[in-house]
């Protein structure tokens, strides 16, 4: 049987402006988050701590803060908390 009414949506694909609020603030907590890690990670440089794990005072890897120049512990130390 034919209809001539178009499909609806799926639910899933409906977004709330509860949605859009949540996902911005997610977003938006998000760059926080990273534009602190990296304000930290220039205050070790301006202290000549850049590269020396903040809790074991160990070196990170330079292959390892290529990835992510903001790392603030080695590999071991993130692993362990
Ligand atoms: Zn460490």
């Amino acid at each position: 049987m034919k209809t001539d009414i178009a499909p609806s949506a799926p639910d899933c694909l409906l977004l709330t402006q509860a949605d859009v609020v949540s996902t911005r603030r997610h977003d938006l907590l998000e760059r926080n988050r990273l534009l602190a890690r990296i304000e930290a990670a220039l205050a070790r440089m301006e202290h000549g701590r850049f590269g020396v794990c903040t809790q074991c005072h160990g070196p990170i890897p330079m292959q390892i803060l290529e990835a992510d120049p903001a790392l603030a512990r080695c590999p071991d130390c993130r692993n362990v908390c």
